[in-house]
């Protein structure tokens, strides 16, 4: 029995109660051959992952972890905008579905009210021209009602923003129908060019003033949206615009 009604994606799932980290089972399976679109999903992870080695907080019945196994035929160079194509994926079904004004965070978190419902991180396997494979993470706060003391003022469930308790399958079927959608239009351009306004309209970053925190130094900036590649468009205070590769940085301030 099939929990969505997509092509490819997450029309096979692997199902965990407990595992450290959804995306160290994709990509271990991505290792022995599993096929494009092969869904990880656990009920608990004891070793979430956020970037820069970080945690992910995502306790039993509450979240969804899950992480996407593909295969997509694209240089390397292109595989990080699938955390842009999936973000959108994100916030665009999150805002059909429960009617609520979820936004990206760019590069790569959704927020509700300023504060983080969702973080994706991606992980790949590539060869010089060649990507043997893709996995991307998304952890999404459903049901919690209390955070642990480090993130509680940042961090946000979908049952706390909407008052009700959300069902985890529907959120999972949902945001793998709006990621197959925009996977499709990104891999025949092979660029963000065909979502990117769709991409610009959730993002909370637009037209507002941010932090950008680069390892060679830290400076303000305003953020006016990205380019076809995912970048970040900000001017400087002296006017000049500088496109920021979400690699490097993170951005502060919505
Ligand atoms: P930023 O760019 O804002 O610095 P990030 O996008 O690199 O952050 P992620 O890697 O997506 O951050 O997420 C890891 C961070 O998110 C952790 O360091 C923690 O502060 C916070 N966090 C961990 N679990 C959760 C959760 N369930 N909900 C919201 N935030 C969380």
């Amino acid at each position: 029995e099939s929990l969505v009604t997509t092509k490819w994606a997450g029309r096979q799932v692997v199902y965990y109660d407990e595992t450290d980290s959804t995306n160290n089972q994709a990509k271990a399976a991505g290792e022995k051959g599993e096929v494009h679109g092969t869904l990880f999903v656990a009920d608990r992870q004891t070793a979430g992952k956020g970037r820069r080695g970080r945690g992910w907080e995502s306790p039993s019945g509450n979240s969804v972890s899950m992480t996407i196994l593909l295969r997509p035929e694209i240089p390397p160079v292109k595989a990080p905008m699938l955390t842009l194509v999936m973000a959108l994926a994100v916030a665009d079904g999150i805002r059909d579905v429960l009617g609520v004004d979820a936004g990206i965070k760019w590069p790569n978190d959704i927020v509700l009210n300023k504060k983080k419902i969702c973080g994706i991180l991606t992980e790949m396997s590539t060869e010089i021209d060649y990507i043997n494979y893709v996995v991307i993470g998304v952890g999404i706060n459903v049901n919690q009602e209390t955070f642990p003391d480090e993130i509680k003022e940042t961090a946000t469930s979908l049952k706390v923003e909407t008052g009700k308790p959300v069902k985890r399958a529907g959120v999972i079927a949902t945001v793998m129908e709006r990621f197959e959608q925009y996977y499709e239009q990104f891999v025949q351009r092979e660029d963000l060019s065909g979502i990117r306004e769709a991409y610009e309209a959730c993002l909370v970053n637009r037209d507002r003033d941010v932090r950008v925190l680069d390892p060679a130094g830290a400076y303000e900036a305003h953020a006016k949206g990205i380019n076809d590649t995912g970048e970040l468009i900000v001017v400087l205070p002296d006017g000049t615009e500088r496109e920021i590769y979400a690699g490097e940085v993170s951005v502060r301030g919505i």
